[in-house]
C-alpha cells in the first residue's frame, strides 16, 4: 500500500469506527478497544470444548484412520446448530464476510497458543476449495481462519492441498454419503516442500471428520514423513 494511501487509510478508520463502530457479532452491542468480534461476555459464554490439552480427545477419536495418523486434533467451541455461536460460522460463510474468519482464527490461537497448541507446527494447510466454488464465494473460509492463526502465531499458511472437483454440500448427508462425496477429491502439490514437516489442516467445523480424513490420507499417500494435526474452530456433536 503507498505511503499517501495509508496515511488517509490511518484518517478514515477512526472516523468510520465512529460512524459503524464494530458490534458483538452475538449479541449487537458495541466493542470497546481489546475486544474483536465478540464482546467479553458473549466471549466468556462461548461453548468452549476445552480440548486443546487433551490429546486423545473425541475430534482425535473421529479422525481415526489406518491410512493416516494424526498427531493432534481440537476444536475451539461446540457447534450446535441454530444457536448464535453457528450462526456466527453461517455468516462468515455464506453473508460475504470473510473477516469473521481471520478474526475467529486469531481467537482460536490466543486460546489454543497459551497451551502450546501450535508447537512444532511448521505450516498450516487450509482445507482447500474447488476453485470455482472460491471465485463465486470470493474467498475460501479455512483460508481466512489459517490467516488469523498466522497473525498470532506467526505459522506460515501453504496452499499445498487441491480440491480436484467440486463436491455438493456436506449438510444434510449421513457419515457413509459424506465420505463418499469428498472420496478422492483432495491432492498434494509441492510434496517435496512437505517432507519431514509437522502439518496443521484447518478448517471451519469438524462433523463426521470425512474431509479432514481425506485430506490427511491424501497427505499421507504424497508425502513419506509427515506430521499431521488438526484444528477446527467448531465441531459439531456426534451421537
Ligand atoms: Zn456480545
Amino acid at each position: 500500500m503507498g505511503e499517501r494511501l495509508k496515511s488517509l487509510k490511518e484518517w478514515i478508520d477512526p472516523l468510520l469506527s465512529v460512524i459503524f463502530p464494530d458490534v458483538c457479532e452475538i449479541c449487537g452491542s458495541t466493542l470497546v478497544p481489546g475486544e474483536m468480534l465478540l464482546c467479553s461476555h458473549c466471549l466468556h459464554a462461548m461453548p468452549r470444548l476445552n480440548l486443546f490439552t487433551n490429546k486423545f480427545n473425541d475430534i482425535h477419536h473421529r479422525l481415526f484412520s489406518t491410512h493416516s495418523h494424526i498427531d493432534k486434533a481440537a476444536a475451539l467451541y461446540a457447534y450446535h446448530r441454530h444457536d448464535e455461536y453457528a450462526e456466527v460460522i453461517l455468516t462468515m460463510k455464506y453473508r460475504n464476510r470473510p473477516d469473521i474468519g481471520e478474526k475467529l482464527g486469531m481467537m482460536l490461537a490466543r486460546e489454543a497458543d497459551q497451551y502450546g497448541f501450535f508447537n512444532g507446527v511448521d505450516m498450516l494447510l487450509p482445507v482447500p476449495m474447488h476453485w470455482w466454488k472460491k471465485l463465486r464465494r470470493g474467498y475460501n473460509q479455512s483460508e481466512e481462519i489459517a490467516r488469523g492463526i498466522s497473525k498470532v502465531t506467526g505459522i506460515p499458511v501453504r496452499n499445498y492441498l487441491k480440491a480436484a472437483r467440486k463436491h455438493g454440500t456436506q449438510t444434510h448427508r449421513t457419515a457413509k454419503m459424506r465420505w463418499e462425496n469428498t472420496k478422492g477429491i483432495y491432492s498434494v502439490r509441492k510434496t517435496d516442500l512437505l517432507e519431514g514437516k509437522h502439518v496443521m489442516l484447518i478448517d471451519d467445523v469438524i462433523t463426521t471428520g470425512s474431509t479432514l480424513l481425506h485430506c490427511s490420507e491424501a497427505l499421507a499417500k504424497s508425502v513419506s514423513n509427515i506430521n499431521i494435526s488438526v484444528c477446527t474452530v467448531a465441531a459439531t456433536h456426534l451421537n
